[in-house]
């Protein structure tokens, strides 16, 4: 409540914000968790708690009248749709030359997200993070996240057979006949689940076109995991559809002055509180805690952080594309909306490159392969406070995704020419081939050892620490959640150790 003082403070409650509150309240440290988006605990009035893709309302979208699909158009005309204003889960959040999805809600990105939890490379890891300890990482803390996240495996003889990944078997032997090495991958959803929706004695959920506007069954999303670990041990509080608009050293008492704004589920503020805390975890995503900080050091409110922060943003060099398979080639009218299979072709020095081969759960035969490629882009933007507008800009240019689609292309090109196909240019308006202007994987903004410590400490300002995706600078070569979990369960390690008298 308002004026209330608290000794942690967790804005946001993904992947960073859930593995930091998990290990404090373990610790016996009371934590305040606030999140911006709803408690997506309550059905609506048709019995669901999340909407699906097909059919898609007010809970689809984060505050917007229409929805915004990835897949923006189909045969040429716009697939969107009006939709009530709502506090809805998916926010494609809109810069001058990108737009980033986030999840909304409590369990953040979990709630919308793939659930692909791919550990990367270890020797792109330590190219990416080299200062960070890769023996500790790999022998310790990427482990611990798997286990915090519950990531399971699909077996392999029901995938085979399996009727709702035909079209990941073929894109997968496509893209083996092209040459390409192509690998399964883990993931949250449990596929014991899947298995009973399939054989028709569960509630469909990945089977019923549920994913991106959250998944009503099935999914181990962070509200499941590491959060419901978190509240039972009775030291966890969670705020939602409470935004944070500032924070600030405290005038008296020391610690920290946390400003933020209760919304109602139409978007509009019904209160502003003011709470101090002696500690402050920024677990806001990559784009939520950098315009927090850079806001604050441009408005003076945080005037010595370091002018790291802001810096060293990419999309994890993504870019989506559609290809037209042949009549004789049908990818299924049935498609899980949980990826589990991809094509690795990240040691390529030329073009690396990680796709994932995405469904296209449109309940019907398309005859589409639809992928999301991760690759490795070295542009990199910066967020500024802008004061004329009072807003955060984000200098990604449209030209810059350029590298991406040469790395994406190397490999679909060659799997169109083996197969005589051609791309789909009809999905993201005006003629594009490539879905080049949005990304599902924001990374940097507030990189560790440049704009914090090695374990995410705010130095300029003791107490304040940076637990999220905006640690990684830019890109990870895979799917990036279980990096973000496990760099988590690493830095707040070293900070419980350290920090807490
Ligand atoms: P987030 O999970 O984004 O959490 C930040 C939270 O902070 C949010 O809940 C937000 O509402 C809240 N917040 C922001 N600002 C404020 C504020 N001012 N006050 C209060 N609260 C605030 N990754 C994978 O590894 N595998 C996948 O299969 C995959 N699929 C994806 C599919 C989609 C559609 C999307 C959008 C993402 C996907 N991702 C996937 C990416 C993954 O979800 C993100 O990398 C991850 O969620 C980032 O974690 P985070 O802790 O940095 O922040």
């Amino acid at each position: 409540s308002s004026g209330a003082r608290v000794p942690v403070l967790v804005i946001g409650s993904g992947y960073g914000g859930a593995v930091t509150a998990l290990r404090l309240t373990q610790a016996g440290i009371r934590v305040a968790m606030v999140e911006m988006g709803r408690s997506w605990t309550a059905p609506g009035s048709d019995g669901k708690i999340f909407c699906d893709m097909l059919n898609p309302d007010g809970r689809s979208y984060w505050l917007k009248d229409q929805t915004d699909a990835p897949v923006s158009h189909f045969m040429g005309a716009p697939y969107n749709k009006a939709i009530p204003r709502y506090t809805g889960v998916l926010d494609s959040e809109r810069f001058a030359a990108m737009r980033v999805y986030q999840g909304r809600g409590v369990g953040g990105g979990s709630l919308v997200n793939g659930g692909m939890a791919v550990v990367p490379k270890r020797q792109y890891f330590e190219e990416i993070l080299p200062d960070v300890d890769a023996d500790e990482m790999y022998d310790v803390y990427f482990p611990r996240a798997n286990t915090g996240l519950q990531v399971n495996s699909i077996d392999p003889t029901w995938y085979n057979s399996a009727s709702c990944y035909q079209y990941a078997r073929v894109g997968s032997s496509q893209a083996n006949s092209a040459g390409f090495k192509t690998v399964s991958v883990p993931n949250v959803y449990d596929f014991s689940y899947m298995q009973r929706e399939l054989a028709g004695t569960a509630q469909r959920s990945a089977l019923a076109s549920e994913v991106i506007y959250g998944n009503n069954h099935g999914k181990q999303s962070l509200d499941k995991t590491y959060l419901a670990a978190a509240a039972a041990t009775g030291r966890l509080s969670i705020s939602p559809l409470h935004k944070v608009t500032a924070v600030y050293p405290a005038a008296v008492g020391g610690g920290y002055t946390v400003e933020m704004q209760q919304l109602d589920t139409s978007g509009k503020v019904v209160a502003n509180k003011t709470v101090t805390a002696d500690k402050v975890f920024f677990s806001a995503g990559s784009v939520g805690t950098s315009k927090l900080l850079v806001t604050m050091r441009s408005t003076g409110r945080l005037r010595d952080l370091s002018d790291a922060v802001g810096e060293g943003w990419g999309n994890n060099g993504n870019v989506m594309v559609g290809r037209a398979n042949h009549m004789w080639s049908p990818t299924g009218g049935l498609q899980a909306s949980i990826p589990v299979r991809g094509i690795d072709n990240w040691d390529d020095r030329q073009h690396p490159c990680f796709a994932e081969i995405a469904p296209f759960p449109a309940g019907t035969e398309l005859w589409i392969s639809l992928y999301l490629a991760i690759t490795k882009n070295p542009n990199r933007a910066a967020f500024t406070f802008n004061p004329t507008t009072g807003r955060v800009d984000l200098s990604w240019q449209g030209s810059w995704s350029g590298p991406s689609i040469t790395a994406a292309a190397n490999m679909f090109n060659k799997i169109n020419s083996r197969e005589w196909t051609v791309y789909r240019t009809d999905l993201f308006g005006g003629n594009k081939t490539w879905g080049d202007d949005f990304t599902y994987h924001p990374l940097g903004g507030c990189v560790l050892g440049e704009a914090t410590d090695l374990y995410g400490r705010l130095t300029e300002y003791p107490g304040l620490y940076v637990t999220d995706g905006s640690l990684l600078p830019g890109s990870t070569g895979v799917n990036p959640f279980v990096t973000i979990a496990a760099l988590a369960e690493r830095n707040i390690e070293n900070v419980i150790g350290n920090d807490f008298g």
